[in-house]
């Protein structure tokens, strides 16, 4: 713990790599990964889609560049994508989906735990005809991002991804998080993953990794994936060297409890604060809804910042905190003194 230093509570995505992720970069076996010569990445491909009950795997150097290739193989120019209203790949993937894919997004609400129901899902499917354009793929998206780290359970997944299935379209899931929903709610992530065609999970984030997401599927699926990858400028030569923190990485999916632990202790504390409104977290990410004390995220987040807590503002009046590997309790109960030291500092308005 830490005196004077910045507790950075952004993302999960600011972890450093570790010492033994350094050492690990350092000695790591390597070939060119394009002419699928380098060991360390066949073996993380290997690793990562065995954690995900997945045929194959394929290494990403982003969670975006992953998201972007599923939606690319899943789909052909001209159809549909169904997405959730504020589903990542809608909001926060520069019109992917349109610019590199050629697709029109079609939104459609979450229901209950933030993932369309089945119903919701089949009213958004568009059957192909000479008038429309027909529906490519379903994504989903767990945990959910903007809505707080909600860690989507099962049966809500299931009913979302039969319904598509029902009509001979694909599914996608956004799992960035994945390994996060899968800790709370105590269940493999395989088992989360059952009815789902593809996922996406990211290295570089609670799992502590510097780089890299991986995209799972099916063998011909990820066969496809790895032409859109190196078409996207994604073919990466000697990638052991990043690649063998990433495999590090996947050592740390059960510490992630701590994360939660963490995120549960900080929402607490920030809930107490006068005008403060938030929920108790399920993963990693707690949302402070601060319009009740008159205060918006812009002005939170400075205010913080000034007080050495790092935070993102998310909407007019409400402030994302993540917890991650490189922040413990007792910096959780810094933050909260610094952020309850800089409220009172602030000008009465
Ligand atoms: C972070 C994130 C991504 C994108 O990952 P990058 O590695 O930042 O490109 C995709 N989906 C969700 C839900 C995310 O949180």
């Amino acid at each position: 713990m830490t005196e004077d230093t910045f507790i950075d509570l952004r993302s999960d995505t600011v972890t450093k790599p570790s010492l033994a992720m350094r050492e690990a970069a350092k000695t790591a076996e390597v070939g060119d990964d394009v002419h699928r010569d380098d060991p360390t990445v066949n073996e993380l491909e290997r690793q990562a889609a065995q954690l995900v009950g997945m045929e194959a795997a394929l290494y990403v150097p982003s969670g975006t560049m992953g998201n972007q290739i599923a939606v690319n193989v899943h789909t052909n120019p001209g159809q549909e994508i169904l997405l959730e209203r504020e589903s990542h790949i809608y909001r926060w993937e520069l019109a992917g989906a349109s610019w590199i894919s050629g697709l029109q997004t079609r939104t459609i609400d979450a229901g209950d735990r933030c993932v369309p129901t089945g119903e919701a899902v089949a009213e958004g499917i568009v059957e192909e005809d000479l008038h429309r354009p027909g529906t490519g793929l379903l994504s989903l998206e767990n945990t959910h991002n903007y809505r707080g780290g909600v860690a989507v359970p099962k049966a809500h997944l299931d009913a979302a991804a039969t319904a598509a299935h029902k009509a001979d379209v694909p599914v996608h899931l956004d799992g960035a998080r994945i390994f996060n929903a899968a800790v709370a709610l105590d269940v493999p992530a395989a088992d989360l993953l059952e009815h789902v065609d593809t996922v996406n999970f990211c290295l570089s984030k609670g799992l502590g990794a510097p780089v890299g997401s991986i995209l799972a599927g099916e063998e011909g699926f990820i066969e496809e994936a790895r032409r859109v990858r190196k078409l996207l400028g994604g073919g990466m030569r000697q990638a052991g060297m990043i690649a063998a923190p990433g495999l590090l990485s996947l050592e740390n999916v059960d510490r992630l409890a701590e994360d939660h632990e963490n995120a549960e202790r900080l929402a607490a504390g920030l809930d107490a604060f006068d005008g403060f409104e938030v929920p108790d977290p399920d993963t990693n990410i707690v949302l402070a809804h601060t319009e009740g004390a008159d205060l918006t995220a812009a002005a939170l987040v400075d205010a913080c910042e000034e007080a050495g807590v790092g935070a993102s503002p998310f909407d007019t009046y409400i402030t994302r905190f993540t917890t991650h590997l490189d922040v413990d309790a007792d910096d959780v109960d810094a933050a909260l003194s610094r952020i309850e030291g800089a409220l009172t500092a602030l000008p009465a308005e």
